[in-house]
């Protein structure tokens, strides 16, 4: 059987596959610098468990209390070392990446604190947590103020703006390296640096926390790296490698990660309760596939870039530039294809893919949105999965995959449907 057969036999015809078949040639050099990403993290991912010698009885569980956890405690050790940090918290009590950075910024401040958001609007999640959003619960009802510096028209960080509003009561910066969902860019770990330099040079007892979500491993360094104290993150995105089920972490300073421990389970328990029942072997194994999970991930959002590019779609990143995190957004301009490309990624996933999308309306979104995820671990997003929200520029954010080629497949099933929905000319592909 020749390799279309295969891709026929899931419907995608000879033209949409050659043309995504040039597409793919075209990158050969991108995916090659992919793979070198994930051989230099492979190894530092190694290194760290051979360092703290993980060994067959940190896979199973502890219950109850779970004190004296000789999995939770080495895991949280192999964070510490990767991420070059002082510290970590790895927990699967942490629900999420939300609950995650909720939990950094509930234990580091106190009432009367405000903190600062150094990257512009923060991830809509956080609009409750911080009070932007009115919220039962959240930082504002319990006496902290929040400020933010907007980005400069360039997308990069408005440092003057950030001066200005680093007050005396300031006691912790935020800085979000993924774009999210949003339409600016995505940070590399160098700018992050240079911008926690100059706050540094401002004030250096500022604590600086970094939400890392989306971006683990997608570079050879990390926001600790570069002087963060805390950096923030999901386990059911990178680095949890598609087999975590839950979990979220912070690594970091001691006194930091020390706090969010106390906050977690409570003062005087601290780190030292916290059952992993028996998720230890996914937690380890997950992290152990992060880089070459993560490395998929890119290769499918680098793919997806190249080829909507070709076919005259506005999309961000560019195929060529530098990746930071693994979020590709396309800009269709139009709701049919929008609609199409989510159902063509829905259809081509290994769980649910009979299933067919339609836009909704989500609680918390002020228009109707449209998802498609099939994947293993309920709403993990380093599996294959987009959305959008069905509103102009009508643009799909879609990441995750993890293997290349069903990734590959999934996108190529995205053009197959809007193919088939007549959105655009065949003769586009020729
Ligand atoms: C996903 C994400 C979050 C929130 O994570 P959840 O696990 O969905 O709660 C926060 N910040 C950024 C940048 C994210 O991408």
């Amino acid at each position: 059987m020749d390799k279309y057969e295969a891709y026929e036999k899931l419907g995608i015809e000879r033209d949409v596959y050659d043309f995504c078949e040039a597409c793919e040639a075209s990158l050969k050099d991108r995916f090659e610098s992919v793979d070198e990403m994930a051989e230099i993290n492979q190894m530092k991912v190694l290194e760290a468990f051979r360092r703290e010698q993980v060994q067959e009885a940190c896979l199973m569980g502890t219950s109850g209390y779970g004190y004296n956890d000789l999995g939770r405690d080495t895991l949280e050790r192999v964070y510490a070392d990767i991420f070059h940090a002082e510290d970590a918290l790895v927990r699967p009590q942490i629900t999420c990446g939300t609950h995650a950075l909720a939990l950094a910024l509930m234990s580091n401040l106190r009432p009367g604190d405000r903190m600062l958001s150094a990257s512009g609007r923060p991830y809509d999640t956080l609009e409750e947590v911080i009070g932007i959003r009115d919220s039962a619960g959240s930082l504002k009802e319990y006496g902290i103020g929040y400020d933010e510096a907007g980005l400069k028209e360039d997308g990069g960080f408005d440092l003057e703006a950030i001066r200005d509003l680093i007050r005396p009561e300031t006691k912790l910066v935020a800085i979000q390296r993924s774009k999210g969902y949003s339409d600016r860019r995505t940070f590399s770990v160098e700018q992050i640096g240079e911008c926690i330099r100059f706050i540094r040079s401002v004030r250096s007892d500022l604590i600086i926390m970094v939400d890392n979500c989306y971006g683990e491993f997608v570079e050879a360094i990390e926001p600790t790296d570069v002087g963060a104290d805390m950096a923030v993150g999901s386990l059911i995105k990178n680095p949890g490698g598609g087999l975590a089920p839950i979990g979220g972490y912070i690594v970091g300073k001691s006194h930091c990660i020390e706090n969010a421990a106390r906050r977690l389970t409570s003062p005087g328990l601290g780190r030292e309760v916290g059952a992993t029942l028996g998720m230890m072997r996914d937690f380890y194994q997950g992290l152990f596939l992060a880089p070459t999970v993560t490395a998929s991930a890119l290769k499918g959002a680098v793919f997806a870039a190249a080829l909507y590019e070709r076919l005259g779609f506005d999309v961000l990143p560019d195929g060529s530039e530098e990746r930071y995190d693994i979020i590709q957004s396309v800009t269709f301009h139009r709701e049919d294809a929008l609609v199409s490309f989510c159902r063509g990624i829905q259809a081509a996933s290994p769980v649910d893919s009979f299933v067919v999308p339609e836009p909704w309306d989500m609680p918390g979104y002020d228009s109707k949105v449209i998802m498609a995820a099939g994947s293993f671990i309920s709403g993990s997003s380093i599996e294959l999965s987009a959305d959008g929200p069905i509103r102009e520029p009508y643009s799909v954010y879609f990441q995750g995959g993890l293997t290349w080629p069903h990734a590959k497949y999934g996108i190529m099933n995205s053009l197959q449907h809007i193919i088939n929905d007549n959105i655009i000319d065949r003769n586009k592909l020729r």
